[in-house]
């Protein structure tokens, strides 16, 4: 299991610590601001956020006459954090069955999240279904179906090709007849120019409402943290198109893009539920923005 600090190795070795190195080198003026903004772009921080906290650092050093590293890296950090949203608990307790919707292009990691989040789950002592409402793809399918058998949880899959709505219909019922708590449902993710892949998302939480009306309870999306503003682009659409409620950052072990984090959080307003730091079952973290920004700036032996 990979550690968070190691997991962000990257994004920390190429861009946060040299933002740290850059403001304590020498005394800060107008050249070391512009390397740091540089910095943050690069970091997949996004425009619109690295220009409002280049603002916001300036003036705070200004009125508290900060100079020496520490302090300056100390009010970057606190800046960072209050960019970032504490994540609410997901909202799946206090009725007999809670659903999961989950959505994301395909390679974005939304089946190894999906098993990941089950066995956290099972772990917790909660009875976990998973339904694999993406039909378009037979790998989809087995693949949920192996990740179900790690997370020792059982999957409802149809043949490939069936309509997703059925899966969805059926997975409902075995919940229900197996006493399962949450239902987590996988969705398709092909960007297809002959497949309207919202259109279908609409569907298939249109079936869940007829049979559970007040679903999906969470509409959790997956983004791949590697894609950073690409990601951004994405997730508008799906937020037109289906109520998003919360987001899973995938891959972010294996990107140097970490500060994409703070430009989701920024700039669509939801919250980060967990973020993903490697290919095994228990790299799948709850998001603690605090924890999240130190670990982009500790430092340690670093090779
Ligand atoms: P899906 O098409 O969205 O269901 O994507 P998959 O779950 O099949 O994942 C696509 C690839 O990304 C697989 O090779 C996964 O092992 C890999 N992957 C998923 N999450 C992570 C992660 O957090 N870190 C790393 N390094 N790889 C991941």
């Amino acid at each position: 299991m990979a550690s968070l600090r190691e997991g962000l190795k990257r994004t920390r070795q190429s861009f946060f610590g040299r933002i740290a190195q850059v403001i304590g080198a020498t005394e800060i003026d107008d050249d070391t601001w512009d390397e740091v903004e540089a910095l943050l772009l690069q970091a997949d921080v996004g425009v619109n956020t690295t220009m409002q906290l280049i603002e916001t650092m300036r003036a705070r050093v200004r009125r508290e006459g900060l100079t020496r590293q520490e302090q300056l890296i100390a009010a970057l950090k606190d800046e960072l954090r209050k960019l970032l949203m504490e994540p609410k608990p997901l909202n799946l307790s206090g009725r007999e069955l809670s659903v999961v919707l989950v959505a994301g292009v395909n390679g974005s990691g939304k089946t190894t999240s999906i098993g990941k989040m089950a066995h956290r789950m099972r772990l917790n002592n909660r009875k976990v279904i998973l339904a694999a409402g993406d039909t378009f793809r037979a790998a989809a399918i087995d693949q949920l179906k192996l990740w179900g058998e790690r997370a020792g949880v059982p999957v409802i899959a149809g043949q490939p090709g069936s309509d997703p709505g059925a899966v969805v219909y059926d997975a409902v019922s075995a919940a229900r007849a197996r006493g399962a708590e949450v239902l987590i449902v996988d969705t398709a993710g092909r960007l297809h120019s002959n497949f309207n892949l919202m259109a279908e998302l609409v569907k298939v939480r249109d079936v869940l409402r007829k049979v559970v009306p007040d679903a999906p309870h969470e509409t959790l999306l997956v983004l791949d943290g590697t894609t950073g503003q690409n990601a951004l682009t994405q997730a508008k659409k799906f937020q037109e198109a289906i109520d998003v409620t919360g987001v899973i950052v995938t891959k972010l072990d294996s990107t140097a893009k970490g500060g994409m984090l703070f430009a989701i959080q920024r700039e669509l307003g939801l919250p980060v539920h967990y973020i993903g730091i490697g290919e095994s079952i228990h790299d799948l973290v709850f998001f603690n923005p605090a924890a999240f920004v130190d670990s982009l700036f500790e430092n340690g032996n670093e090779e």
